[in-house]
């Protein structure tokens, strides 16, 4: 079989005015980046703000493994099944980092004949939204230190600056810096330290941001430090907000592309979710919902994390629930899961996968609890057999949810279409009450114990004494009616990475709780869960390349 980046470059893609037309927008509505990216203006958004609203299909999964799930590809795949049963449909999803990309997962555009394009433009610069955000991010640790250096007169204590740099790269050593040395002259000598792009509060509020004035509302409100009497100093303070708003002008407008069948694709905003929230931006899933009868969009990593986050903290700012919730899962990735190590996938274990699908089933019990009907996609691998896929689809069917199997990543739309076919069903069903996780008004460790009870399955929640520290003064500065955000490695339910399968009477520790009041959220960091990822032992840059006609090769 060719390699993703094949099969995207040999599509011929269709002009993004025809893109935009299908989605009923004209070549007047969009703004042109090239032959095949576009960006959709504040004038369009308005202009579409009375149509009715479509229905929200969210796409999450099983907790990750090296075996691969696959939910960008699913996402796609079921997208272009619903087009070609002819229906208006439409894709939202994450613009991809920098990071992982050269790091360790290649492109982030789905797979196989399941994928968005143009992948190489997606995957590296796009429209440089990430790149904007980066700007704007550093703009404002420009103006702290520039504040220290012209005779501080916030009263910023240097010692208690939250506010880090970021780039766009896994890059550990910039975890922890010092800036200004140098002398007088060179501002004042403090620590610091970077994060990824992805897991600042501007990725956050840009996509959190309902309009440019949100926009500028959230990024005064962002708190970067505190003065020597331990109040909190806000971007207002430091009367920039105005100006950074002005950074992401172009950024917060989302962007146009296709998939492989053509099918209106809108990709903005990419904050990671395991760090942070994990959703594409609210104005694009809000103007795809506008725009199409049927949207499919995807929350990162497993339904414990960008899958909690998205019904949690995005839904209260959307104002939209999912219809659906369809769960992808992998036979490679549950038999990880039942103990296997990567390299014995390809022969079948049934024991294996009976042992992994205790993943699988709390993940379903959880999203159902939310009072929305879950399908369960199984993205099948060309090495499971049979007896495996019959054997998932009886112990998913015994928990009463539809599962369908899926072979969108081989044959397109086409392998999708019985998905297509349940979801459709699970939609047009008869709508239940929605159930929150918790309520806003719950004090913050209340949230922080419904999601560690509730969804990891964990026994109890242990905080530092600087956690405990930070509880008192979230309560102190009357930040305790904001959702929480956790930051829990992917792999596991727990905040133990080698805890697969659900595993349960753990207990997880909260090291530190960062308010994120542009945001709108608390982070709360668990385990050795880290800001700023490193690069392993060999990245995905090395098969990586360019030629002299500018073909790129590697890039998945
Ligand atoms: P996720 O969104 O869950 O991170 P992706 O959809 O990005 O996963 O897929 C991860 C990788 O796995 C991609 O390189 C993709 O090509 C590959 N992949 C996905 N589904 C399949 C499949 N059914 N068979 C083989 N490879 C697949």
């Amino acid at each position: 079989m060719k390699t993703d980046i094949e099969i995207a470059q040999e599509t011929t893609m269709k002009p993004i005015v025809e893109i935009a037309q299908k989605a009923g927008l004209t070549a007047d509505d969009i703004e042109f980046y090239g032959k095949y990216k576009a960006k959709i203006p504040f004038s369009s958004m308005e202009k579409v703000k009375d149509n009715p609203e479509g229905k929200l299909v969210l796409v999450t999964s099983i907790n990750p493994t090296p075996a691969g799930e696959g939910k960008s590809t699913v996402t796609v795949g079921l997208a272009d099944a619903f087009n070609r049963q002819g229906k208006n449909v439409m894709v939202a999803l994450r613009e991809p980092s920098l990071g992982p990309v050269m790091g360790i997962k290649g492109g982030a555009t789905g797979g196989g004949y399941a994928q968005v394009v143009p992948m190489e433009e997606i995957n590296l610069h796009f429209t440089g939204d990430i790149h904007a955000i980066t700007a704007a991010n550093n703009a404002i640790a420009a103006f702290i230190d520039n504040s220290l250096q012209q005779g501080n007169p916030l009263n910023i204590d240097p010692r208690r600056i939250s506010w880090k740099r970021v780039v766009d790269l896994n890059d550990r050593a910039l975890r922890h810096v010092t800036v200004g040395l140098g002398g007088p002259l060179n501002g004042v000598p403090r620590e610091d330290g970077f994060d990824i792009t992805v897991a600042s509060e501007i990725m956050a509020v840009l996509c959190l941001a309902t309009s440019l004035t949100d926009l500028k509302e959230r990024i005064a409100r962002i708190v970067v430090a505190s003065t020597y009497d331990r109040e909190p100093v806000t971007v207002a303070d430091l009367g920039v907000a105005g100006a950074i708003a002005m950074l992401l002008k172009e950024a917060i407008k989302p962007n146009l592309v296709q998939t492989l069948e053509g099918t209106p694709t809108l990709i903005h905003g990419g904050p990671f979710a395991n760090i942070a929230h994990g959703c594409n931006s609210i104005l694009a899933t809000r103007t795809a919902l506008k725009l199409a009868d049927i949207v499919i969009t995807e929350a990162g990593f497993g339904a414990d994390l960008g899958g909690e986050k998205f019904l949690d903290i995005k839904t209260r700012q959307l104002g939209k629930t999912p219809d659906a919730i369809v769960v992808v899962a992998t036979i490679r990735a549950l038999k990880m899961h039942g103990g296997l190590d990567k390299k014995e996938l390809t022969t079948e274990d049934v024991p294996a996968l009976e042992r992994g699908f205790a993943n699988l089933e709390r993940h379903i019990k959880n999203m159902k609890t939310y009072g929305r009907p879950v399908v369960v996609a199984v993205n099948q691998f060309a090495d499971d057999t049979e007896t495996e896929v019959a054997k998932l689809t009886e112990m998913t069917t015994e928990l009463g949810v539809e599962v369908s199997l899926t072979q969108v990543f081989a044959k397109g739309g086409e392998g999708g279409l019985d998905l297509a076919d349940k979801v459709s069903e699970a939609i047009e069903g008869p709508a239940q009450d929605f159930h929150y996780l918790y309520e806003l008004d719950k004090s913050t460790e209340e949230k922080i114990e419904a999601v560690v009870t509730k969804i990891y399955g964990g026994a109890k929640v242990n905080y530092s004494p600087k956690a405990r520290r930070q509880l008192q003064e979230i309560e102190k500065n009357g930040w305790s009616e904001l959702p929480v955000c956790l930051a829990k490695t992917q792999y596991s339910f727990s905040d133990n990475p080698s805890l697969l399968a659900a595993p349960s009477g753990f207990e997880v520790t909260v090291r530190d709780l960062i308010p994120k009041l542009g945001a709108g959220f608390i982070v709360a960091l668990t385990g050795d869960v880290m800001t700023m990822p490193g690069l392993p032992k060999a990245p995905a840059a090395l098969r990586m390349d360019i030629d002299e006609k500018g073909l790129i090769s590697g890039l998945f």
